[in-house]
């Protein structure tokens, strides 16, 4: 089929095909797929406001015995800067960041097989009691897993655990590309797609919501890329878990995959997949503009090729800063950017509820 006539079915409403997305990933004209995904973002979110939410990113432990090859931040146990915070000392930086206006933890860390699955069920537990202002999105599917081996649980039942100690939304950290001929090779203790897709349809089906997540720009393939999507759309259509879509591109600096890539994602890329994904995942409602990953930008340009949220505020950010990729921000700021991109700025929660609009030239509380 022509390029043209695959967009042109996008705009009819009708969903296109693995086959179609593999043309679109190979078709340069990127103006035009940003123009058509952009439709597609005003339909599904008519509003001209583009969302954002406070939060912030610690880590309760950096030790971690998965060894992925594209990761710069984890440490094994026995490293001098190897740390893993107590539950007092994670609930006190979580008090500390309610303060100073923080509605959303994501908190994930390495897979450290010396802390208890008590460990975890209690540091939801006081989060909920003892920081109520702030919303626990808490574990990647990778730390759900290890706390299954740890317990000797089922997912389904320490998900359940989880659950009656109170979360009820799971980022969506832990995909990379969601095929497992790269899988293999970036991340080989780390589990299969499969185990990825069960953590989250276990989620999905006991009432969570998660997002879903892609990094880039490594070495996967176009068509891994359709894979990717393709897993992420059919778990949705089967379950509705998912919240939003977050692609960002591989952070080289300090990886051991670092020495085996010949070129890196350009902010054309982002921007394609961006587009792309917007188009393939009809039945999303949110994509993700990642200004951290991407620079502010890539990030403010995002918010025009099909994204309609602008991430978080990320107060604390340390995964992508072991790859000296330091793009730190404020809420000022990130509504400034918002703003300076052409739109209303909407502060919401982890459920995309939204808390408080700011409007291009005013203030309104809603
Ligand atoms: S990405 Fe996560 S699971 Fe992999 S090594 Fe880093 S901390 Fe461990």
């Amino acid at each position: 089929m022509l390029t043209k006539d695959i967009l042109k079915k996008v705009i009819d409403g009708e969903r296109i095909s693995n086959e179609e997305c593999l043309q679109l990933l190979q078709y340069n004209d990127i103006l035009e797929l940003g123009e058509v995904a952009n439709e597609i973002r005003f339909r599904k979110n008519p509003e001209n406001y583009v969302t954002f939410v406070v939060d912030t990113n610690p880590n309760y432990t950096n030790v971690c015995e998965i060894d992925c090859t594209f990761c710069a931040f984890y440490r094994h146990k026995d490293e001098p800067d190897a740390y893993t915070y107590s539950v007092d000392e994670l609930i006190k930086k979580f008090k500390d960041a309610a303060k100073r206006g923080v509605t959303t933890v994501l908190l994930q860390g390495g897979v450290n097989p010396d802390l208890p699955f008590e460990y975890y069920l209690e540091l939801v537990e006081r989060t909920r009691k003892e920081v109520p202002e702030i919303h626990p999105h808490f574990f990647s599917t990778s730390e759900i897993i290890g706390m299954s081996e740890v317990s000797g649980l089922s997912i389904r039942e320490v998900l359940i655990k989880l659950k009656e100690a109170g979360l009820n939304t799971i980022p969506g950290g832990g995909a990379e590309i969601l095929s497992d001929r790269v899988k293999r090779k970036i991340s080989k203790k780390k589990g299969t797609s499969a185990d990825y897709l069960n953590v989250m349809r276990e989620a999905h089906l006991l009432g969570y919501k998660t997002t879903a997540t892609m990094m880039f720009g490594h070495i996967e393939s176009d068509e891994d890329i359709v894979i990717h999507l393709e897993s992420i759309r059919k778990l949705q259509d089967e379950t509705g878990g998912f919240t939003a879509f977050i692609p960002w591109s591989f952070k080289p600096e300090n990886t051991p995959l670092e020495k085996h890539i010949k070129s890196f994602a350009s902010p054309y890329r982002y921007l394609q997949i961006i587009a792309i994904s917007r188009i393939y995942l009809d039945n999303f409602p949110h994509i993700q503009a990642s200004w951290f990953s991407e620079g502010k930008k890539i990030g403010q340009v995002a918010l025009h090729f099909g994204a309609d949220d602008f991430g978080g505020t990320l107060e604390e950010e340390n995964v992508h800063a072991a790859a000296n990729f330091i793009n730190k921000s404020s809420t000022e700021e990130v509504i400034d950017l918002i703003h300076g991109a052409g739109f209303d700025a909407a502060q919401r929660d982890t459920l995309y509820n939204i808390l408080k609009v700011y409007a291009q030239n005013a203030i309104k509380i809603l």
